[in-house]
């Protein structure tokens, strides 16, 4: 087993945590909201200081919810948010941006991401995020669900090396970019942040968390099922993880995941029940 480090160093030398908050799905029902919130605060309290939100979610609820929760801590915080691919250019990307941060209430993001390739030319998203860093709206710029061939050809455009993270869907049962997108961006100094770390809810994650060798490994530990997902999905140096939790019960779960190293012969069985393919998938999303 190799200890992993608790923070990964981007080239711009800004630290992240291994460990975020997602918030798909945040903000949605009243009756949550102050739980919500507390989940939040008392996860970067923890060192989960990573948010993830998006103008997508609930068309801009989420990002309204994480504004409450950052108020008078906004700068322990690295905050993320990201853009339509509709949006994701000139001045449209300009009004996005600047309608996010006063969500957010704060005057810039830590990292702004392209959510998904849609039909805008990468250029012109390129030079749009290259604007608003240059601005100080975002401090820097990165994408979400590229696969290697979208990563090469935006690292082909000026400025594209300028690309500071890919999101894409990662965990035990989807390994997909394990077979070249993760070792191209590791490659490329390029973080991966995981999402859905903990195979959402439902069919899928019962899956792994019903199964045998996770369960064996988690009593191993004197952990959850859950924890041992997490934990697997942030054993690579260059990989963070941003797991959702709606409750601080099930955020401090999730932050003493972080702390968990699975040792090799652990990670071996994983392998074992869930093997990576050996095989170019495409990547999963959703
Ligand atoms: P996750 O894999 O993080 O799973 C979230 C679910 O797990 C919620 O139902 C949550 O319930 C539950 N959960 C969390 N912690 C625990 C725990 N300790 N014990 C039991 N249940 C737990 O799914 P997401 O899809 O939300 O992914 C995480 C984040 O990634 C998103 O919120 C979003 O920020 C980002 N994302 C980005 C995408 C993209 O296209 N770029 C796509 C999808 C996600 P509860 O809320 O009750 O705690």
């Amino acid at each position: 087993s190799k200890p992993v480090s608790d923070k990964i160093l981007l080239p711009d030398g800004a630290m992240l945590p291994r460990l975020g908050l997602g918030t798909w799905f945040m903000g949605e029902h009243a009756a949550n909201r102050a739980e919500e919130i507390a989940a939040l605060r008392l996860g970067v309290e923890l060192g989960m200081n990573l948010i993830d939100t998006a103008e997508m979610y609930g068309e801009g609820r989420s990002e309204e919810l994480v504004g409450e929760a950052v108020k008078g801590i906004r700068d322990d915080v690295f905050l993320v948010s990201k853009v339509y691919p509709h949006n994701a250019a000139g001045a449209g990307l300009i009004r996005s941006c600047e309608a996010s941060l006063k969500r957010l209430g704060t005057d810039h993001l830590d990292l702004y991401l392209l959510h998904w390739r849609g039909t805008i030319p990468l250029e012109e998203t390129v030079e749009g995020m290259e604007a608003l860093v240059a601005s100080g709206k975002i401090a820097r710029w990165g994408v979400s669900n590229f696969d290697t061939p979208d990563m090469q050809e935006l690292l082909r455009i000026p400025g594209g090396n300028h690309c500071a993270v890919n999101q894409v869907l990662y965990h035990l049962g989807s390994r997909g970019i394990e077979h070249e997108l993760l070792p191209w961006l590791s490659g490329h100094k390029i973080p991966v942040m995981a999402y859905s770390p903990l195979a959402q809810a439902g069919t899928l994650r019962k899956g792994l968390t019903e199964n045998e060798t996770v369960q064996r490994i988690a009593r191993g530990h004197g952990a959850t099922p859950l924890q041992i997902l997490l934990a697997w999905s942030i054993r690579e140096a260059d990989v963070l993880a941003i797991p959702k939790a709606g409750t601080r019960q099930h955020v401090e779960e999730n932050a003493a995941a972080g702390k968990l190293v699975l040792t090799s012969d652990e990670l071996w069985q994983l392998d074992d029940a869930f093997p990576q393919p050996s095989w170019k998938v495409p990547l999963d999303m959703i």
